[in-house]
């Protein structure tokens, strides 16, 4: 690893000053959190900042708002654990906290936060082996798209193939989060939806439009009375992995036998950034029955361009939306 200063501000606007000063030469300095996936990075030479920002002593950043019409504010601090078994998040929007303690082991939720989480960098493995100069880390080629590419996206790749890694922002997303982020010359306000960029959009080597001189502070989770949630996750192995492929899905039913006014999808695993899928969330719109349930998966996948290695991911998709409609159908 190579040396580096380690600045440890006590107030946000000592923060953005250490970050203002380095603006120019991104990845100079980089913001520390809990470090589960930064110490990662640094260990293996794919970032070489010459300085830390650990964000850890600023106060007031650790904490979730419960604000007076039951929307969330989360601040960038909190510990995915802390998230996890959160009273209100799990009993008003439970995918976000299913979503939480599926992320890694307890000492990973225990360290790792939401900012850190959200931000975390892609788990491809060519961008993670320091040998592969890949479009991600500069370089001119996906290697990815013609060579092992079993966890890559299926939708919205191109001209790279990464998987956003996060669990928690498919769940976010489907509630309609909002970001604050924080820069020397004031704050902005966007969806998450918006924060994350697709490859062809914006710059490759990103995967979110956060400036070099910016925080995210917090996350707001509006309020959603008379939805129901879940998170459905598939991992290759039982104990701690990332997702192979993941739905996050809210709705709001009423009635007997139950309708579905209204419904978010959103998927997990199979894109460079969280996917949301309108058109499959409007197929669940009516009965809830499994006829519905099965146009929506249909539908979320109907523009996947597999590569020779995933397809597996289009039929799991459409299994994860059967599960996770089941799971809300016993609710
Ligand atoms: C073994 C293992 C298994 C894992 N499994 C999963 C999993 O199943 N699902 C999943 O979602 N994740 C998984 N992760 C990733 C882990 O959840 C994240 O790495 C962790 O949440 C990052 O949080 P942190 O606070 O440690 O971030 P750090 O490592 O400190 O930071 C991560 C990145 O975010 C940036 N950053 C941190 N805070 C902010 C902020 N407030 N504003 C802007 N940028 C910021 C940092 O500069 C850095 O680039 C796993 C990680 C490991 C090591």
């Amino acid at each position: 690893m190579k040396a580096f200063e380690l600045a440890r501000p006590v107030t946000l606007d000592q923060a953005l000053a250490e970050l203002e000063k380095d603006s120019a030469k991104r990845d100079r300095t980089k913001l520390f959190a809990g470090g589960q996936d930064l110490l990662t990075e640094l260990k293996e030479h794919l970032v070489e900042p010459d300085k830390l920002v650990d964000l850890k002593r600023i106060p007031g950043l650790d904490r979730i708002e419960v604000q007076a019409d039951g929307s969330l504010v989360i601040g960038c601090l909190v510990t995915l654990a802390t998230l996890a078994e959160h009273p209100e998040t799990r009993n008003f929007f439970s995918a976000v906290a299913e979503a939480a303690r599926s992320i890694g082991s307890a000492q990973i939720r225990s360290q790792g936060t939401v900012g850190g989480n959200l931000n975390q960098r892609p788990r491809c493995w060519y961008y993670r082996n320091e040998q592969a100069p890949c479009l991600k880390k500069g370089g001119s080629e996906c290697f990815a798209y013609a060579g092992l590419n079993k966890y890559n996206a299926i939708l919205g790749g191109g001209p790279s193939y990464i998987v956003h890694p996060s669990d928690l922002a498919p769940a976010l997303v489907a509630f309609d989060a909002e970001v604050t982020l924080r820069g020397a010359k004031g704050e902005r306000k966007l969806s998450l939806e918006k924060f994350y960029t697709l490859p062809a959009e914006a710059d490759v080597t990103r995967e979110s439009v956060l400036a070099p001189d910016e925080i995210l502070t917090h996350v707001r989770v509006p309020a959603k009375p008379g939805w129901t949630s879940t998170y459905v996750k598939f991992k290759e192995r039982g104990s701690y992995d990332f997702a192979l492929a993941s739905v996050a899905v809210a709705v709001r039913a009423t009635g007997s036998p139950r309708a579905i006014q209204d419904a978010r999808l959103v998927l997990g695993g199979v894109a460079p950034k969280p996917w949301s899928a309108p058109k499959a969330a409007e197929a669940l719109v009516g009965v809830d029955d499994p006829k519905n349930w099965a146009a929506a998966g249909n539908r979320a996948v109907a523009g996947a361009e597999p590569l020779a290695h995933n397809a597996y991911k289009v039929p799991l998709v459409k299994g994860l939306i059967l599960k996770a409609m089941e799971a809300l159908a016993k609710r």
